[in-house]
């Protein structure tokens, strides 16, 4: 899985971690052209056996365990998304998981969902009533406040030093608004 985010740290999956009952197995950071990083990661939790990164057997986590990691990182950003095939931010999240990980703790969790459909790209646990839809939508992904800068700062050839972040994003709209 990925995340691209302009303000999500190391230190946000440490807590979301902590907060999901879930161990990190992987974590690395790359560089990300719609935000300023992209953090690739694997978890292991209470799910079944069976999980794999390289030689590594792990118990995965649950689709309940990955959601509550995934909402208190959409908490911290809510412009972090995880590429245009999957949640393109904290909205788009709630949405496709039936705004079930706002709050969920993992001693509430659903082990393993019964998925039924229920209409037509929308699937509904017989257990639990949890919801997961998919859009047939083709997805775009919103410049956060800081993309919207850079991209400013580049077509203007100004340094990032000169110019406030909501500056430079609105003259980044104006520019956009006008052509
Ligand atoms: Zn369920």
């Amino acid at each position: 899985m990925r995340m691209h985010s302009d303000i999500i740290t190391e230190t946000d999956f440490h807590n979301a971690a902590k907060r999901a009952g879930v161990t990190i197995e992987h974590l690395s950071v790359h560089g990300s052209r719609t935000r300023a990083r992209a953090f690739k990661f694997y978890l292991s939790g209470s799910g079944r056996n069976g999980g794999q990164w390289g030689a590594q057997d792990y118990q995965t986590a649950t689709w309940d365990e990955w959601g509550i990691f995934l909402g208190h990182l959409f908490a911290r950003d809510a412009f972090a998304h995880c590429g245009r095939n999957s949640y393109i931010g904290a909205d788009d999240y709630h949405w496709q998981t039936g705004d079930r990980f706002h709050s969920l703790t993992p001693d509430e969790q659903c082990k393993r969902h019964k998925w039924e459909s229920l209409m037509p790209y929308v699937h509904e646990c017989s257990k639990c009533n949890a919801i997961r839809r998919w859009s047939v939508q083709p997805k775009v992904i919103v410049p956060s406040v800081q993309a919207k800068a850079n991209a400013y700062r580049k077509l203007a050839g100004v340094g990032s030093e000169g110019i406030r972040d909501d500056a430079a994003a609105w003259a980044y709209e104006q520019m956009n608004l006008a052509s």
